[in-house]
């Protein structure tokens, strides 16, 4: 049995942690540099803002329905994303991150109501940190994934399933009748790994609902299509077949997972391990024409064995955003350094990509420096290693600017709220 905890529309949630006027209000958050919007509040998807809407086209709705955009803070988002995963790995013995606000728990053994104990766990991570987090339950990950959609579905749209399925939807749990019910109301494309081309292809033979697929014969599958959507459609049977390592990566992601041949305990063989993890993954984001603006870094020790169990990520935001393997093998090192607790056993570790952005964004910025092709990795290792000790910015390009309030270029400066949880000057003082 497993359950996917996800934070609710995650990084407009945290910015609403330290910005409570934000409650209520049409919220989005916008990529840095291009401005789509990558993160709606409900109040936003209601006005019908899409995923991936630039910036420029919707700027109309700050003026008539008073939409707020934000850009990304990925400092901020990283730090909440590491309180969410400390407390839902309360949920079971052991725990997959899937993405920076997703996590897969494994309830092998767990006694008792788990619809019970997974809303103790939820209200515990909303009071603690104030995120609000949806949990799907259910005996395989696909399922649990599913389980999620409709926690959050029938919370946002009251009517879309039945009341006591909100928030907290164990699939487990219903009746065979009632599980068919739910299965049937929902749409194929919500299914994790069927994509928008296969949701097509299936709905024209005559495949609508996840009852639908569920009901295939997998032989059929598996010669019409291939062995990925046949696993997928085993999974939905209620059959686990699907290991982490061959899940699709998150949207907006770019991951490099890998789980070792044999545990591993020391410092040195992981900061080598996840350096390379990170120069693949920028070989898959150069190939795309991408930069990433932050990275996140997690291991794990391994879910089927006794013994302590361990389950860590970290994001670390990057100067600017880049492609350099140099870099982002940097950075994913830095980050293990920062979370590596000695003596465990870990299994798996693994780079995600985010803060995705087209490589060219940067064009114009980078012409204000002066790069005559001079070797300045020293340089950089130095200025990397005062900013990140003595904070962002303390040493920085003299043709950028002052860093702070001064500084009006960019969306950046002007839309990013303070890192309340990460830097000294920005916690927030509770006044009485
Ligand atoms: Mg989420």
């Amino acid at each position: 049995m497993y359950a996917l905890v996800d934070g609710n529309n995650f990084y407009v949630s945290c910015e609403r942690v330290f910005r409570p006027s934000l409650q209520g209000r049409p919220v989005i958050v916008l990529s840095n540099n291009d401005g789509c919007a990558i993160a709606r509040s409900n109040e936003a998807k209601d006005l019908g803002i899409k995923m991936g809407a630039p910036w420029f086209q919707i700027r109309h709705l700050e003026k008539t329905e008073g939409l707020v955009a934000l850009s990304a803070n990925f400092t901020l988002y990283g730090d909440m994303s590491d309180r969410i995963m400390t407390l839902a790995a309360g949920l079971g013995p052991t725990q997959e991150i899937y993405s920076i606000d997703e996590s897969f728990i494994g309830l092998h053994g767990v006694r008792g109501d788990l619809t019970r104990r997974a809303h103790i766990i939820r209200d515990r991570i909303l009071r603690w940190t104030g995120i609000p987090c949806g949990i799907g339950i259910a005996p395989t990950k696909t399922l649990a994934k599913l389980a999620n959609f409709i926690a959050k579905t029938a919370e946002r749209k009251p009517g879309s399933y039945p009341e006591h399925l909100a928030r907290v939807c164990n699939l487990a749990a219903l009746s065979q009748r009632e599980l068919e019910a739910i299965l049937g109301a929902t749409d194929v494309g919500e299914v994790w790994g069927v994509g928008p081309r296969i949701a097509a292809q299936l709905r024209e033979g005559g495949i609508q609902t996840v009852l639908d697929l569920a009901r295939m014969y997998t032989a059929t599958v598996r010669r019409r299509w291939n062995v990925t959507l046949e696993r997928t459609v085993r999974e939905v049977q209620g059959f686990p077949c699907i290991d982490m390592d061959d899940v699709p990566a998150p949207k907006q992601q770019i991951a490099c997972t890998r789980s070792f041949g044999r545990p591993v305990t020391d410092l040195a063989p992981l900061m080598e391990a996840v350096s390379e993890f990170a120069s693949r993954a920028a070989e898959k984001l150069r190939k795309q024409n991408s930069q990433a603006g932050a990275l996140q870094v997690f291991m794990h020790t391994s879910p089927h064995r006794a013994g302590q169990q361990l389950s860590r990520s970290v994001t670390v935001p990057l100067r600017r955003p880049t492609a350099d393997s140099r870099l982002l093998a940097k950075a994913a090192a830095d980050g293990m350094r920062f979370m590596y607790v000695p003596g465990f056993q870990l299994i798996k570790a693994g780079v995600f990509l985010m803060d995705l952005q087209p490589a060219s964004v940067q064009q114009g910025e980078l012409e204000l420096e002066p790069e005559e092709g001079r070797d300045r990795t020293r340089l950089m290792a130095a200025m990397d290693a005062l900013n990140g000790r003595f904070g962002k910015g303390t040493l920085h390009v003299g043709s950028t600017g002052m860093p702070g309030a001064q500084r009006t270029w960019g969306m950046r400066q002007e839309r990013r709220t303070p890192q309340y949880t990460t830097r000294w000057d920005d916690v927030p003082v509770a006044r009485a």
